[in-house]
């Protein structure tokens, strides 16, 4: 699960990280009295799950209630790369000397974690990593060793940044790592971290991405409430299911995630569009099928729905009998198609064979599937 920067920053928070007093809002009005509360100048951020958001002019410095509002209004609403921006952080505006960079993530090929630091920035990561790749200053840390404050100072001096702030910054990282390890994130990120002019280390920007594998450890029921979900997101997530709505045509299930990803290029090969990613995972009894039957034929953009199975540990007999068995007690409107291989395919196709008809197809491999889907797709 993303954050937004505002529930980043709360988060950092608690950690003890230096960030800006703000509020969240929704409405103009709202804007320009929270903006009164925090005192200008103030920073009107727009709050959307994608970066760049202060080249976007999602980012705008407000010295009075006029700028706010016309900042409000301009933000609100705006389109950041398909994301359309419903929440504004007002937070008081701070003084900048330096802009750094700092993050802690998972090295999965080493099998640590990975910290960077630059004193590049305020611009993007990437871009430092390609112009000037000296200037970020890396450290792999062993998980069960931790990170000691002796190797968080090396990595600070060897990132350069103003020797004034190095106990400063060893201070705050050191906090950076407990939220990002105790905190269970993904990604823990500061982008800019600031220095004032009056030489404080603070973060003005906050990326998080928590571990959603962790969530039993932690109440994040008010992070998961500002989750933003399209319809057909918020009831595969009511139903257990792991989904990412599309705006293609092709309604798609399969069981794994690798599969799911591959019968979307397989249907982009057949020259279709998918209308969605949904990975019913283990297991298929006939609940499985008709939540995510249900699901994907509610969508308007759905013709057609090819599931996609390969059985593995869950045979193919099994499969067969979830299906029908969802589409004995819901009626769908689209045709399906099926590919059903792997363990004890035979078996599951056996049990299909009485049932098939122009609502239920089956074909005997996953592009000829996928290829079927898309010509119904297309009627
Ligand atoms: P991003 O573009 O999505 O990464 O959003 P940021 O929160 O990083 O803001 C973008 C840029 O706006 C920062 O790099 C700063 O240069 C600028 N900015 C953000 N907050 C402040 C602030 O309080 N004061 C000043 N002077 N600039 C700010
Ligand atoms: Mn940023």
């Amino acid at each position: 699960m993303d954050l937004f920067e505002y529930q980043g920053k709360q988060m950092f928070a608690q950690y003890g990280i230096s960030v800006s007093p703000g509020e969240a809002v929704r409405t103009v009005g709202d804007a320009v009295a929270a903006a009164e509360r925090v005192g200008y100048p103030v920073v009107v951020k727009a709050q959307v799950l994608v970066g760049g958001r202060g080249k976007a002019g999602g980012v705008k410095l407000a010295a009075n209630p006029d700028e706010c509002r016309e900042h409000a209004t301009n933000i609100l609403g705006l389109d950041i790369k398909g994301h359309i921006v419903k929440i504004l952080w007002i937070e008081h505006a701070s003084d900048i000397s330096e802009e750094y960079y700092a993050s802690f993530t998972l090295d999965r090929s080493a099998k640590k974690y990975f910290g960077m630091l630059s004193a590049q920035g305020g611009v993007e990561i990437e871009t430092v990593a390609e112009q000037d790749p000296d200037a970020i200053s890396k450290i792999h840390i062993d998980p069960v060793d931790g990170l000691t404050e002796a190797q968080c100072r090396d990595w600070v001096l060897a990132a350069k940044l103003n020797a004034s702030v190095t106990d400063q910054a060893v201070t705050l990282l050191m906090k950076l790592y407990d939220a990002y390890v105790q905190g269970d994130t993904d990604l823990a990120e500061i982008n800019p971290l600031i220095v004032t002019p009056d030489g404080k280390v603070h973060a003005l920007d906050a990326k998080v991405s928590l571990d959603d594998n962790a969530g039993f450890r932690h109440d994040w029921a008010e992070f998961e409430s500002m989750q933003i979900r399209d319809d057909r997101e918020q009831a595969a997530h009511e139903a257990d299911l792991q989904y990412v709505g599309l705006d293609g045509s092709v309604g798609i299930i399969a069981n794994g995630a690798g599969l799911a990803m591959s019968t979307l290029d397989v249907v982009n090969q057949a020259g279709g569009t998918a209308a969605n990613f949904l990975d019913v995972g283990g297991g298929a009894d006939a609940k499985k099928f008709i939540n995510a039957l249900t699901i994907i034929d509610n969508d308007p953009r759905v013709r057609s729905i090819f599931i996609n199975i390969f059985g593995g540990i869950t045979r193919g007999e099994e499969v067969a009998n979830g299906i029908i068995g969802a589409l004995a007690a819901i009626d769908i409107k689209s045709p399906i198609v099926i590919r059903l291989d792997g363990t004890n395919a035979d078996e599951g196709r056996a049990i299909l064979e009485p049932h098939l008809g122009d609502k239920l197809q089956m074909a005997p491999t996953m592009l000829e599937a996928a290829r079927k889907a898309v010509e119904l797709a297309s009627r």
